[in-house]
């Protein structure tokens, strides 16, 4: 259904006005009460910046993320558009209604090709809007004309099983890894964490038909939350799941908090967890990153869990999304 923006006021208590580059309308999916707002993006190739991920053009097909996870270090990106309330951000989607043309273009620029191209380092590409607008799967058509493109895919999402037969064709032309983003085989923890989520199984089983398709999988575990997933039996767990779905190598990192994550975290944590308020609130008190010794002390789980499941690379840490997809 087609209704102009200033109507979807109701579901949105505090939401401002629509965003710079959004059209007049948006489509309204009534049963989930989310909006799509469709923009026009001039560029979708973002160079990479960060200290993070180096080489690499990022790209991100949509703008805020469904599944709402309460640790989502993207949630700073909405706040650009004025739209500052947490919920806006799991609840206004803004689709790059033209991305795939761009990207094509920009395909065909000299400095673009012989990079890496990294997709939803920001917000999962396979969230629920993917199935109404497609705007992932025609972004990864648009690389199939060309070869060796180094391409990485993070995903939490059941729906990257439809693509099942693209991204097999896009793993023989080009270097593409898809990583299943999964931070616990606990499906309560992860109810209240990851709201509108699928459950681990359903991502474990997406990882196998990608893996038996012939596509290279892998699992990031990101993030890891202090006291609720770091212990060594709990990562080991869900590395031996990955490895049987199969993953030939994982990353992971642990809790990165902005500001405007804080503001969804701490009060999910309150609820959810309070015995741990007060640790997190001292953890993380002067700024977004957990104590290096704390962070030493999961490398080191990781490690261990890593070779129990019979991992043979050692624990690495990976880009943005790493911190938190
Ligand atoms: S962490 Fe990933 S899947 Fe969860 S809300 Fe953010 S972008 Fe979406």
């Amino acid at each position: 259904m087609k209704i102009p923006l200033p109507q979807l006021s109701f579901a949105f208590a505090g939401a401002p006005g629509p965003a710079p580059g959004a059209t007049d309308g948006a489509v309204l999916d009534e049963a989930n009460a989310t909006a799509y707002v469709e923009m026009t993006c001039r560029s979708i190739l973002n160079w990479s910046q960060g200290t993070r991920m180096r080489d690499v053009f990022t790209v991100n097909p949509y703008r805020g993320c469904e599944f709402g996870c309460a640790y989502c270090y993207a949630r700073y990106t909405h706040e650009f558009l004025e739209l500052a309330h947490w919920e806006d951000f799991e609840r206004r989607i803004f689709v790059k209604s033209n991305a795939p043309e761009v990207m094509r273009r920009e395909l065909k620029r000299k400095d673009v090709l012989g990079h890496g191209i990294a997709i939803g380092t920001a917000t999962d590409p396979y969230q629920p809007a993917e199935r109404r607008f497609g705007i992932t799967r025609r972004i990864l058509e648009g690389l199939l004309p060309y070869r060796d493109i180094p391409i990485s895919l993070i995903s939490k999402s059941g729906l990257i099983e439809r693509d099942v037969e693209l991204l097999a064709s896009l793993a023989r032309r080009h270097p593409l890894r898809v990583l299943t983003s999964c931070i616990s085989l606990d499906r309560d923890l992860l109810r209240a964490l990851e709201r509108r989520a699928p459950v681990p199984e359903r991502r474990f089983r997406a990882m196998e038909r990608l893996s038996a398709a012939g596509v290279t999988c892998g699992l990031i575990v990101a993030p890891i939350l202090p006291g609720l997933t770091d212990g060594v039996d709990h990562l080991t767990a869900l590395l031996v799941r990955a490895k049987q779905a199969g993953a030939s190598f994982a990353h992971s990192n642990v809790l990165f908090l902005r500001s405007s994550a804080k503001k969804r975290f701490f009060p999910w944590l309150r609820e959810n967890a309070p015995w741990l308020h007060e640790r997190y609130g001292a953890a993380y008190a002067k700024g977004a990153y957990e104590s290096d010794d704390y962070r030493a002390q999961v490398r080191r789980h990781v490690a261990e869990a890593m070779a129990r499941a019979g991992f043979d690379e050692g624990p690495r840490r990976f880009g943005n999304r790493g911190e938190a997809a």
